[in-house]
């Protein structure tokens, strides 16, 4: 669809849902898709299937009995929603973090999903489009920048660096600068390959139009025809700017922030709305996007009540004042602290606000915590998130398989002991998935005998701490644990910046064998290749029992040229002989530059005949070529000699050396003619009057 989409897809990998989303998507097209399939395809990936009853049954609002099965829970949803789960979950989970620095991937994944969560429950309202087909839309809309951070990760970090807060119109200027494409369109080109409506794409390229400040004007899109998709339009327009605010930093006196929420009266009109009304609908998005985020597994913030925060702008005599649209209001990552001090008085651990290990770069290490006992989840969960790390917690081990594979956890401490599958049992199984192979896992026993810790190491443990435990050693294992997740993650690096270096290495080395087998005046194939390849082609003929014929030229009296006209004229002479030579040889010669004034035209599967008329085709066209430069006004002669492989020839050597005598009577005989070999004795001609020669 744009051609540098598709050089853009060549460069790197494209963000892409699982094998398994895309297979729910091709599935899913239509109405009548495979029911049985589709089914089998999900129970094919565990943390999917877990996602669609729990979406199925979040869902319920009408107080239907739970669904317990993938079957029931894909029944209930239907087909859009299930691709809107499939496509939004399996893209995330591949795409959570990465490697370009200044793209914030959680940033980006909480306005992505705020966007979708809000045009859904806009689209449940309004009425004129399906609401699960516009989440999907509205979830991808951006997914060109998520395509930039992924295929250039250095250029694009740079970009967003050097462009903190841009406003996304101007951001695709720049984009266009640096990559002749911009997001919006790298958006609708993915979407087109992921073969999602025609509308979504035409949604994401309209959104290119939209004005970087203020409102967007819905009713003045003429091209947009159809109406399902100008809704769509203004719905995906209005549900970004409701997002921004919700994932913004919540502070009135932010003078972005408010300017960003004041201007969410504009969409009043767009969407037909009273604005306590608008208000109101924005507050039932909030729990809605809290309830996706963790099913999805995308970190959400806290977010205030729009309606109390109306009101404190009308109370400051705020709520006309119209002030521009916001450009960046994204709030510091602070991670959420829910732990009350429940356990403050109980454990002797000083606290360190400042020294928070578990936070590295602004992204807390995950650790997940398996025990059957709630009161010890509590305790221990309470000391590592106050370390600053992200806890996940589960009651029994089934459970902590299912959120490990959702949350893909850097850290799993688990109990041993458990009824129904033991901390053993979770561990060995974890080995055994993709995700679970990289997690670093840490038993808690109640019996430290040496039989028990060889036990759980066989079962893939990578530490163990015996109960009853100080919370204190605790951390510092898990410190420990988080170093060698610090120390492999560094090796990953390195060996994908190795991968790179042997691919550009790789790259170099091609150019440069190129380099060496090429004249750099003429560009010609030169000497050395010359030679190399007239041993293959003689080893061919020999093997095929074919002809094979070399014309040597060289330009008649060159020296003069030089001496005349000075040697960057005879450059320029030597550059136009070789494009004459090129312009009238056939596909199949090979024409080199040997050296100085001389070329060697190598005709492969043709006799001496033929050859040397190939030869007087090149003598006449150069001939004729009249060569314009700094005072020169003429044309060169070149004689040229041909020779053809013989049985009683041994090498190329000898071939070459026979049309070199060839070419030497050429000289001798008048110079502008064609001489074959072994054909007659010297004759003296003159150099005005061309004639075939033979030596
Ligand atoms: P003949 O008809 O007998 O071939 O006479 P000639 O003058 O062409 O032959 P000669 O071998 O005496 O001179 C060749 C000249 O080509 C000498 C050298 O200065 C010139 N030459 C060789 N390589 C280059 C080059 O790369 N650029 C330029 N400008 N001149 C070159
Ligand atoms: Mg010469
Ligand atoms: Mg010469």
């Amino acid at each position: 669809m744009h051609r540098k989409f598709d050089e853009l897809r060549l460069t790197g990998s494209l963000p892409s849902p699982s094998t398994a989303g895309l297979r729910i998507l091709e599935l899913t097209k239509d109405d009548d898709y495979d029911h049985e399939e589709l089914i089998r395809t999900l129970l094919a990936d565990p943390a999917l299937s877990g996602r669609i009853i729990k979406i199925a049954n979040a869902a319920n609002k009408d107080g239907l009995p739970n669904v317990k099965t993938v079957g029931q829970a894909t029944m209930r949803l239907g087909r859009r929603a299930i691709r809107s789960v499939a496509l939004g979950f399996t893209l995330v989970a591949d795409n959570r973090r990465g490697e370009a620095k200044h793209f914030d991937y959680k940033d980006y994944w909480a306005n992505a999903l705020a966007t979708a969560v809000t045009v859904h429950v806009l689209a449940q309202v309004t009425r004129h489009v399906d609401p699960a087909s516009a989440f999907t839309c509205a979830l991808l809309a951006d997914v060109g920048k998520l395509a930039f951070a992924s295929i250039h990760p250095e250029r694009y970090s740079d970009l967003l660096r050097d462009n903190p807060g841009i406003p996304d119109l101007a951001l695709a200027r720049l984009e266009s600068r640096a990559f002749g494409i911009d997001h919006f369109e790298v958006s609708a080109a993915i979407m087109a390959s992921w073969g999602l409506p025609r509308e979504f794409q035409e949604v994401a390229l309209l959104r290119a139009q939209e004005q970087d400040i203020g409102t967007p004007e819905i009713g003045g899109d003429e091209d947009v025809d159809d109406d399902g998709k100008k809704t769509l339009l203004t719905l995906v327009r209005s549900g970004r700017q409701i997002a921004r605010v919700l994932t913004g930093c919540w502070e009135p006196d932010d003078a972005r922030w408010r300017g960003g929420f004041l201007s969410l009266s504009h969409l009043c009109e767009d969407l037909d709305m009273e604005y306590d009304a608008l208000l109101s609908l924005c507050d039932a998005v909030v729990p809605s996007w809290k309830e996706w985020g963790s099913i999805i597994g995308i970190t959400t913030f806290n977010a205030g009540s729009f309606q109390d925060v109306a009101n404190e702008f009308e109370r400051r005599g705020l709520r006309s004042a119209m002030l521009t649209a916001p450009a960046d209001m994204r709030r510091p990552h602070v991670p959420e602290e829910k732990e009350s001090g429940l356990f403050q008085a109980e454990l002797d651990l000083p606290l360190h606000p400042l020294d928070r290990p578990g936070v590295d770069d602004g992204e807390p290490t995950r650790i997940l915590l398996v025990d059957d006992d709630s009161q010890m989840l509590r305790l221990i969960g309470h000391h590592l998130r106050r370390e600053g790390y992200e806890v996940l917690t589960a009651e029994t081990s089934a459970q902590g398989l299912a959120i490990a594979l959702e949350h893909t956890p850097q850290i799993l401490i688990t109990d041993w002991m458990m009824p129904e599958m033991s901390g053993i049992e979770l561990c060995a199984t974890l080995r055994r998935s993709q995700v679970g192979m990289k997690m670093y896992v840490i038993l808690v026993t109640a019996r430290g005998d040496d039989e028990q810790i060889v036990e759980a190491f066989d079962a893939g443990a990578d530490d163990y701490i015996v109960k009853p435990f100080n919370p204190r050693i605790l951390i510092a294992r898990v410190r420990a644990a988080q170093r060698m997740i610090q120390l492999r993650e560094r090796v990953e690096d390195s060996e994908r910046s190795r991968l790179r270096q042997v691919a550009e290495l790789g790259i170099m080395t091609r150019k440069l064998r190129a380099a060496a087998l090429t004249d750099t005046l003429t560009e010609l194939p030169n000497r050395r290749y010359a030679m190399k390849r007239l041993k293959q082609e003689w080893e061919t003929a020999r093997r095929t029992n074919r002809p094979l014929s070399v014309i040597l030229c060289d330009i008649d009296r060159f020296k003069s040229v030089n001496d005349d006209y000075g040697h960057d004229v005879g450059d320029i002479v030597l550059r136009e002989v070789a494009h004459t030579l090129q312009a009238h040889g056939r596909a199949s010669d090979v024409l080199c530059r040997l050296g100085g004034e001389e070329f060697l035209v190598i005709n492969v599967a043709t006799d001496v005949d033929t050859s040397e008329k190939a030869a007087e085709r090149l003598r006449s066209a150069i001939e004729r070529h009249v060569i314009r430069h700094s005072g020169f006004d003429r044309a060169v002669t070149l004689s040229l000699g041909v020779a053809q492989m013989s049985p009683d020839m041994e090498s190329v050597d000898d071939l070459i050396k026979a049309s070199d005598e060839a070419l030497y009577v050429a000289k001798e005989s008048g110079r502008n003619r064609v001489c074959v070999s072994g054909q007659a004795e010297i004759q003296i001609g003159d150099d005005q009057d061309p004639q075939r020669f033979s030596a």
